[in-house]
């Protein structure tokens, strides 16, 4: 459900002068949920489908409170040895479950566009190590320039992350693509070192992968460093009927992915994991005469860009422990198999699926751009269930992205229903008539 107009309205009763005086807590939290809650997306609910986010697992809510409660700053496993461990185990169980190189170090950071910003870090470090060049040290003036290709699909954030490393958004070489997104291999122009080769298993559009394997092929030939972005396709490696979309990505040198997408743990947590743990270090780790940075074990803030930091390897521990790798599997190909449901259903109502459902998003248009923005807004409207709109090569769509632990059957059910009625309202003379 959105918020109804009027829910958005009472905010204004949030816009006090500021208080002069204090009240009890319990009014303020009262205020914050007769305003606030009316007002909140229906985000966490089962049939939320406009972003590749899903809802938060009961386990990794509750942990995310205990966590909170504990209040850990969790920096130096010296202060902090609980969540430092816990983040510690956490690390070495996503490795296991996503296929990627046990040594790799990793880093919880805010989500996917700080997880991509942490691992080019490293990037940006490694490759122009190899020039005798220490870019922590003198920064970018002077270095040999590093040539950087990204597909041109790449999700915005990337290049922001790009942007943030003085990489720059707009100096990048842009990968042409296939019909689904994913970039071509061959497509890849002759760079030479230093280089950075940025892929993607999960557009956010299709949720087609890059052929990561056979570019990591390519860039072994010159040396380039090779990131990918998988906010959330790179979970498909941890569901069997699935991994094969990820092959080769095991090959790359870094890897950005949410937790707070597939993972279905709360905002905001997202992961990076940089095969050479040193690079990561060299452009993240700092030392202060106040810290007692010096211990033989992880020190949480020797990988991120952050000092203080919250613990958020406990709910990523907290919703591991509790699915295990075969219900972590099951949350993902269930959420897949919701996604070809909903293609099956719309196509046999003459509704035209332009992706390949492969993974968890569909595109679907309803005829031209204006016919299908209209479906969407009164989908949206209607309120029981929420899709975005999109444009994919030219065409307007419907965006359905399942991630959800909570969504069920029914409640796909319940929702083609109700886009197939609305759907129809539009469409009927247009389908009759072909
Ligand atoms: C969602 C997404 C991002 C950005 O992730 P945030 O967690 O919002 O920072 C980056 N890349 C891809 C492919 C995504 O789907």
């Amino acid at each position: 459900m959105p918020p109804a107009r009027y829910a958005i309205a009472n905010l204004i009763h949030f816009d006090q002068p500021f208080p002069n005086q204090p009240i009890a807590p319990e009014i303020v939290l009262q205020l914050l949920d007769k305003i606030g809650s009316p007002a909140s997306m229906a985000m966490a609910g089962s049939r939320f489908f406009g972003m590749v986010t899903g809802g938060s697992l009961p386990v990794a809510l509750a942990a995310n409170w205990l966590a909170a409660a504990w209040d850990q700053n969790s920096v130096l496993y010296r202060i902090t040895p609980g969540t430092a461990f816990l983040e510690q185990v956490a690390l070495r169980w996503l490795l296991d479950v996503l296929h990627l190189p046990s040594d790799c170090a990793g880093a919880f950071v805010t989500g996917a566009t700080a997880a991509n910003f942490t691992a080019l870090a490293a990037a940006r470090h490694a490759v122009l190590k190899r020039e005798g060049w220490n870019v922590e040290a003198d920064g970018l003036f002077g270095a040999t320039p590093i040539a950087v290709a990204v597909s041109e699909e790449a999700h915005p954030t990337l290049l922001k992350a790009l942007g943030l490393l003085g990489l720059g958004r707009n100096r990048v070489v842009k990968v042409p693509v296939d019909s689904q997104g994913r970039m071509r291999p061959n497509a890849i122009p002759a760079l030479t070192h230093p280089a950075i080769i940025c892929t993607q298993v999960g557009n956010v559009n299709t949720g087609a992968c890059d052929p990561v394997g056979e570019i990591c092929d390519r860039a072994k030939e010159i040396g380039a460093w090779v990131h990918v972005d998988g906010a959330f396709g790179l979970w498909a490696a941890a569901a069997p009927s699935l991994a094969h979309l990820t092959a080769g990505v095991e090959e790359a040198d870094s890897w950005a992915t949410d937790a707070h997408k597939w993972l279905n743990v709360p905002h905001d947590c997202g992961l990076a994991f940089v095969r050479d743990a040193k690079a990561l270090q060299a452009a993240m780790a700092i030392t202060a005469d106040y810290l007692p940075t010096v211990s033989d074990r992880r020190n949480p803030s020797d990988y991120t860009p952050e000092l203080s930091r919250r613990a958020r390897g406990v709910e990523v521990w907290a919703v591991l422990r509790s699915l295990g790798r075969s219900g972590l599997a099951d949350l993902i190909e269930r959420t897949c198999r919701h996604a070809r449901h909903f293609a099956q259903e719309l196509k046999a109502a003459g509704y035209k699926i332009l992706n390949d459902v492969q993974l968890n998003q569909v595109l679907v248009s309803f005829g031209d751009a204006e016919t299908t923005q209209r479906i969407i807004a009164d989908i949206q409207a209607e309120g029981t269930c929420w899709c975005g709109g999109t444009i994919w090569q030219g065409q307007t769509a419907m965006r359905i992205c399942v991630s959800s632990w909570a969504t069920t059957d029914a409640d796909v059910e319940k929702s083609l229903a109700v886009m197939l009625r609305i759907a129809g309202k539009y469409c009927s003379r247009e389908l009759a008539s072909v």
